[in-house]
């Protein structure tokens, strides 16, 4: 545990400076963008995916957004790029979207840039890659998957096509994962950690597979340190849940609404559940919602299939019902009620941001097809080249967004970014916020008051996606597990990284092969209202250091796989952070937030007035539709590009003809 890191670290920021005049320094991205260094030039190991430690808000990320957030002014020079006819800050999904479907409309020749504070693109939807023995692995730094594909409305689904995704051949690689680990027989486990449960003990199997039955139950509960009480209560939960109480004399909406206002945990504690089913199921809502059960509806829990429900009755929400899908709905709920499959490919998300890429800038990433994207190495010195009509400039903030003149005049769009500690200003005809709702207020000044409160409403929720590289799964293949949850510990949990067989992609198959693992950790902090919990695991996330995460990493590994010989400092090859601190799009519950916001889209959701148009800026990203999904990362985008066409429109007497 305590032994030397040995840990080969890459995480250099920005590239090796170059050095151009006496006192000049820029990074090879900058070089490539000002024509002064050949793009094969840029160095061979400029490769972000590749890089570890600290990543997600990676350093060198925020700091001027900070400091602009905090009164700093800053004197920039003109950037000296013809005007654009737009410019989108933020290289997530919803501003690469954006900008594809501004190009879809406009044609080949639109000149547009994209601007992101990070030094790769994608936004959540980021590509780790490890490569060991000669093998690569890769995992999601981020957002994970195409959840429930079925509910992808026209926008998003097309857009999926257009890249070159079918999602049913893409499927169907996904399971090729999921038959490679069920041919090894390999099962999920609990771990309990002696801080909560008073002994650290790994047991296998789940405890409800095939339905909750009493004694299948109370037989797995004796193998647990967990106290008796605990287990005879847990029993009782799963098996009878809880006595109506109070609740029996209302109807089902009453029923249900009663639920929406108070916490699962309060549903639990007023059945008297012993404190160690309470941490026992405490994590359960934090994937998804980034808090635990104290700021978790009752009502959620029942949707989610958690236990304790039973005698209620309660009438499942309809397949096809209005409650089933709106926008700020419950992270989690399409799930409950179909939907589709849901899509992991071996990067996640990512592989959607690079067919974006691959769409506006082919010479970026070579080939043509899904399964050839896979493995196709991104060239970063092509994303950001004077002359191509589609560039992508990162490690680049944008601190200010003004119009000429006015938001009613038709002057053009103001762009001012810092990029390696020079501020620079574009112009464009027409631009599109994708970047995180809190932060427009301080890029325009010029917005009402009212729509900078809106903006700022919503908390973005902090999480981790911790990728460990590890020399070999053999304590994974010994054990017979594949995934183990971990109530109560640093990260939630750990598991086998995805194993799909696509393209050129050669995932692990023998134990001895090294292999991913993927943890999740979500800070916050239990007992306050939610949205103070999400600014306490921001701030909790931007003061912990690598060390911490990896001294954690290695002490949880080495008690989940003790007695199979795994050795965290000889077994552990690389260690990937990526933290989220403004991760998922707040999305409104009806504890913290008015019921009517959480279950209907409303039209006075903050979201709704956030995202208003403002002259030749429009507002997109997932916050703007205050879910945190691609598909409305995707439709927001759309949304964002087709108000400003209609301002073209307006301005212009007609719609550019397609030209391409
Ligand atoms: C860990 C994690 C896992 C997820 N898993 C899933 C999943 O499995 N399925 C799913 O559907 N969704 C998932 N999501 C939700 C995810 O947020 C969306 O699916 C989608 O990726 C959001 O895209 P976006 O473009 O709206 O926002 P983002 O991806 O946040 O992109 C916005 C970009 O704007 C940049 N930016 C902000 N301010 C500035 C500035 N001033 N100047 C320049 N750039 C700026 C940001 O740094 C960021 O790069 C996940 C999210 C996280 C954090």
């Amino acid at each position: 545990m305590h032994r030397k890191n040995t840990i080969n670290r890459r995480d250099f920021v920005n590239g090796c400076a170059l050095s151009l005049a006496a006192g000049t320094a820029i990074s090879p991205l900058e070089a490539v963008a000002q024509d002064l260094l050949d793009p094969n030039a840029l160095p061979p190991d400029y490769y972000p995916p590749t890089r570890q430690g600290l990543r997600g808000s990676h350093e060198g990320s925020f700091e001027v957004a900070h400091a602009a957030r905090d009164g700093a002014t800053f004197s920039p020079v003109d950037a000296g790029d013809r005007a654009y006819d737009l410019v989108v800050v933020g290289g997530g999904l919803s501003g690469l979207s954006a900008a594809y479907f501004f190009r879809k409309q406009y044609g080949p020749d639109a000149r547009i840039l994209i601007l992101d504070n990070h030094d790769d693109f994608g936004g959540h939807a980021k590509r780790n890659e490890f490569t060991h023995d000669g093998t690569t692995l890769l995992l999601n730094g981020g957002t994970s998957n195409i959840e429930s594909v079925e509910h992808y409305g026209t926008v998003a689904a097309q857009l999926l096509r257009s890249v070159g995704i079918d999602w049913r051949e893409a499927y169907a690689y996904d399971r090729t994962s999921d038959d490679f680990y069920a041919s090894w027989d390999l099962d999920s486990a609990t771990f309990f950690a002696r801080e909560t449960f008073g002994e650290d003990r790994l047991v296998k199997g789940s405890p409800t597979r095939g339905g909750p039955d009493a004694a299948r139950l109370a037989a797995w509960l004796a193998r647990s340190p967990m106290a008796l009480e605990a287990q005879r209560d847990l029993v009782r939960l799963y098996t009878e849940g809880v006595p109506p109480g109070a609740l029996e004399a209302l109807d089902d909406w009453g029923r249900k609404e009663r639920l929406a206002r108070i916490s699962y945990r309060s549903w639990l504690e007023d059945a008297g559940m012993h404190p160690q089913v309470l941490a026992w199921l405490d994590d359960r809502p934090k994937g998804l919602f980034c808090v635990g059960i104290d700021a978790y509806p009752a009502l959620y829990a029942w949707a989610e299939g958690h236990p304790g429900f039973q005698q209620l009755g309660l009438e499942p929400f309809s397949g096809v019902g209005p409650l089933l899908h709106v926008g700020g709905g419950q992270h989690g709920r399409e799930r409950e009620e179909g939907g589709g499959p849901t899509i992991d490919l071996p990067d996640g998300n990512a592989t959607i941001a690079r067919l974006l890429v691959r769409q506006m800038i082919p010479e970026a990433l070579p080939g043509s097809t899904l399964e050839d994207s896979i493995m196709a190495r991104l060239d970063y010195g092509r994303l950001d080249r004077p002359g191509q009509p589609v560039r992508i400039r990162l490690d680049s903030t944008a601190v200010r967004v003004v119009h000429e003149g006015g938001p009613d005049g038709p002057g053009a769009v103001e762009v001012t970014y810092v990029q390696g500690g020079r501020a620079r200003t574009v112009s464009a005809e027409h631009v599109v916020l994708a970047c995180w709702h809190p932060v427009i207020p301080y890029l325009c000044p010029e917005l009402a008051p009212e729509q900078k409160e809106a903006l700022q409403y919503g908390e973005k929720m902090p999480i981790v996606y911790t990728s460990v590289a590890l020399r070999n799964w053999v304590p994974f293949a010994e054990l017979g597990v594949r995934s183990v949850t971990c109530p109560g510990m640093y990260h939630t949990g750990f598991s086998l990284g995805r194993a799909p067989a696509i393209g050129d992609y050669r995932p692990p198959r023998s134990p001895r092969d090294p292999m991913a693992l993927h943890m999740t950790r979500t800070p916050c902090d239990p007992g306050k209202p939610k949205r103070e919990q999400h600014r306490q695991g921001r701030r909790d996330l931007l003061e912990t250091s690598f060390e911490t995460f990896e001294r954690r990493i290695r002490d949880q590994l080495a008690r989940g796989l003790a007695g199979t010989g795994f050795d965290a400092a000889r077994d552990i090859v690389a260690i990937t952070v990526n933290r989220w601190p403004h991760g998922y799009a707040y999305s409104y519950d009806t504890l913290a937030d008015p019921i009517e916001w959480a279950l209907f889209p409303s039209e006075d959701r903050p979201c709704v007035l956030a995202r208003r148009r403002f002259g030749r800026i429009s507002i997109a990203n997932s916050d703007a539709a205050a879910t945190p999904h691609t598909d409305a990362a995707i439709e927001e985008g759309h949304r964002a590009v087709r108000e400003q066409l209609e301002v073209r429109l307006l301005a212009r007497g007609g719609v550019p003809a397609r030209s391409g």
